[in-house]
């Protein structure tokens, strides 16, 4: 299973109805967070994320993306917290992640380790060496201050195994079948070798998550985003407001769905709306489905499923 929940979706400041930029995601159990906004650890609470998580990510320092880690590093001290927490972003991350672990605590009670990254990179392996089964890609993103993105890439899978063919094959059912899934030629009692092919299908694709944090669309998340499954996109204004956008370093919601659709995405959500569209976001997504017609828009509290494409 892989779930994305939006923890906020507001752009710069809090409103009523949305928290600032946080996102939980949830595969296979395990939990990966991505930015950290100012009260963030109530909605996880709020929204039933676990704190169990050991890596935060982040897309860049302004503000509303990274304020939340004070309180959350604070409350996870005081739960008695004994495992070490890995923080990843971009340039500048030991110094200002740095201070702000240093903020209103004497000390934090277990090791946490700052890893800055930068475009292209590729991060493997969890600090206890998980992780097997995806990657985290870094890409760059156009907002100033070498902000990036990260892309969630799942290994490809086995192929389909069919068991019909296996037994015409006349191999019997118990770990040959295991070999010949994991692509090995098997020999039989009778002396004959079966080989995988027409019993296995070919390989099939993983998933894949982009998430960009704060940007201009650009072709750095293009290529990052190639046939996602799922695209997260920040959209902070409407068309009235492309200048501003540009401005700010910001896109629409018209150029998030640009972006999709030259990525060929599967599905875009948009997130990191202005306050003006707190309560409503409808006018983003009429303006989005424009271009690309798989578009949501988050909202606090909101998850999506992320299932394998067969
Ligand atoms: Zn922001
Ligand atoms: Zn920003």
């Amino acid at each position: 299973m892989l779930a994305v929940t939006f923890l906020g979706t507001s752009a710069a400041r809090p409103t009523v109805e949305r928290n600032v930029s946080a996102l939980a995601l949830v595969r296979e159990g395990e939990t990966l967070l991505f930015e950290c906004g100012e009260g963030t650890q109530r909605q996880m609470l709020r929204y039933g994320v676990s704190f169990a998580l050991s890596e935060i990510f982040f897309t860049h320092f302004h503000a509303d993306h990274f304020l939340g880690v004070i309180g959350l590093i604070r409350t996870l001290g005081l739960q008695g917290r004994e495992e070490a927490m890995q923080l990843f972003g971009p340039h500048g991350a030991k110094k200002l992640l740095g201070q702000a672990l240093q903020l209103g605590v004497e000390r934090v009670p277990f090791p946490v380790d700052i890893v800055e990254v930068h475009p292209g990179m590729v991060l493997r392996e969890t600090r206890d060496g998980q992780r097997a089964t995806y990657q985290i890609h870094v890409f760059a993103t156009e907002h100033g201050g070498g902000s990036v993105g990260y892309a969630l890439r799942e290994h490809e899978r086995p192929g389909r195994f069919d068991p019909e063919k296996a037994r015409a094959a006349g191999v019997p059912e118990g770990p040959l079948w295991g070999k010949l899934q994991r692509g090995e030629t098997v020999g039989l009692a009778d002396g004959r070798t079966v080989t995988p092919e027409g019993i296995v299908g070919p390989r099939r694709p993983g998933r894949l998550v982009v998430f960009t944090g704060d940007t201009r669309p650009c072709a750095a998340v293009v290529d990052a985003a190639q046939g996602a499954d799922l695209l997260i996109h920040e959209a902070t204004f409407g068309e009235e407001e492309k200048d501003r956008a540009r401005e700010t370093g910001h896109s629409t919601a018209r150029e998030a769905a640009q972006v999709a659709l030259a990525a060929n995405a599967k599905r875009l959500v948009l997130s990191h709306v202005s306050a003006r569209y707190s309560i409503s976001a409808e006018e983003l997504v009429k303006e989005a489905r424009e271009v690309f017609r798989e578009t949501t828009v988050a909202k606090d509290g909101m998850t999506v499923q992320v299932p394998y494409p067969d």
